[in-house]
């Protein structure tokens, strides 16, 4: 049975401490994370994420030029957590570990005076090779995404291009360089991958990795996202019945996304993040920037704020400061509350997944 009491604190992120006064959005959140996507590139095609059909080999990707270079995303990520707020950098994409010197821009965010954590989230693919450069540059925390323990399955879902074996390295290799906890992310689809919720919880347990099954969720507006495909979080954590009595652990900061559990025998920890229906927008401190230099207030946004355009233009730390104010003041967005109502209003332009960066 699962046990829905409180239990250790275990494997959490580090709590963000709220010492300055904060930038609040129209219904109150401050901003606190911040996740960068560094490339919309990736070398998976997730069905979720960038069907193959859609991103075949004419897929025109942002061009070079047009990605914030180190610097750029250096700049903003430290007027972020300076002047207004952030604790919490996350870089992602596309996949980031194929953006090249990635480990470079680390060592130029992990200093920033004020900064509490610095995670990636990565399909993992490259993780083995790199993740002690990752960790020596200054990264703190992986998490990578594995939704099916079993190859053939793998290799599907990853469009034919992941192979699960090379993922499985990159998490030990991860463990190994101290980028803990590394969290793995599960996306659970109905009659895809349900099997592989009880095989990488097994996995896992008594690991030191915290597993997260996520919902499969209707962002963007090409990855044939159906109601009934969805597992909810209720569901989800059914499946977990027997593998040892769970316990719902407190959020450990204002915003966090997960419900977690641990097990009661110490051997450790698992989470559903649900995309509904229990939305958690009210405490939704996350703003994402684009790898063109959009600053996006929701992962189902429609539209963005451009800073790279300002920034190439000269503007000082001062302006961009107040572009950011204003777009984070005038955010309203709760659109996981909102969902139901915007079903019946589809065939609006969400940006996808790939593109706000998870
Ligand atoms: N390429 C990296 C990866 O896969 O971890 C980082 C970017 S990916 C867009 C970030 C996260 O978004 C992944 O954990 C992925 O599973 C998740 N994701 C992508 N599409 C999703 C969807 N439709 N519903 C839920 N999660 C999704
Ligand atoms: Fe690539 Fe990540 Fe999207 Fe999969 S989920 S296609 S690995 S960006
Ligand atoms: Fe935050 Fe948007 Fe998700 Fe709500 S739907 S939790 S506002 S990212």
């Amino acid at each position: 049975m699962l046990d829905f009491g409180t239990g250790a604190n275990m494997f959490s992120s580090p709590p963000m401490t709220e010492a300055r006064p904060q930038l609040l959005d129209r219904l109150q959140r401050p901003l606190r994370e911040l996740r960068i996507s560094v490339t919309d590139r990736c070398n998976f095609r997730c069905s979720y994420c960038m069907p193959e059909d859609v991103y075949d080999e004419g897929y025109r990707f942002t061009r070079r030029a047009e990605i914030l270079r180190f610097e750029e995303i250096t700049r903003l990520a430290r007027l972020a957590v300076q002047r207004l707020g952030v604790r919490k950098l996350r870089l992602t994409g596309g996949e980031p570990l194929t953006r090249r010197e990635l480990p470079a821009l680390i060592q130029m965010l992990a200093p920033i005076d004020g900064l509490q954590d610095l995670a990636l989230t990565t399909n993992g693919s490259l993780l083995a090779f790199q993740a002690d450069a990752l960790a020596r540059a200054g990264l703190r925390r992986a998490t990578v995404s594995l939704d099916a323990l079993d190859a053939p399955t793998f290799a599907k879902l990853s469009g034919g291009r992941g192979d699960v074996a090379e993922v499985l390295r990159g998490i030990e290799a991860a463990q190994a360089a101290g980028l803990s906890p590394v969290k793995i992310n599960c996306v659970v689809q109905r009659g895809v991958n349900e099997h592989a919720v009880r095989a990488l919880a097994e996995r896992f347990r008594g690991r030191g990795v915290v597993v997260r099954f996520i919902e499969f969720m209707d962002v963007g507006t090409r990855n044939a996202w159906q109601p009934d495909s969805v597992v909810g979080a209720d569901e989800i954590c059914a499946m977990l019945e027997g593998l040892g009595t769970l316990e719902r652990l407190p959020a450990t900061h204002h915003g966090e996304v997960a419900q977690r559990y641990a097990y009661a025998d110490g051997q450790g920890a698992v989470g559903v993040i649900a995309a509904g229906p229990r939305p958690c927008c009210g405490d939704c401190t996350r703003a994402r920037l684009s790898a063109d230099g959009r600053l996006l207030n929701c992962l189902f946004a429609e539209h963005g704020t451009d800073l790279r355009a300002p920034m190439r233009d000269g503007v000082g730390d001062d302006a961009l400061v107040a572009a950011i104010e204003r777009a984070w003041g005038a955010r309203g967005d709760r659109y996981s509350e909102q969902r139901a109502e915007r079903w019946s209003r589809d065939g609006r332009r969400r940006l996808e997944m790939y593109q706000v960066g998870g």
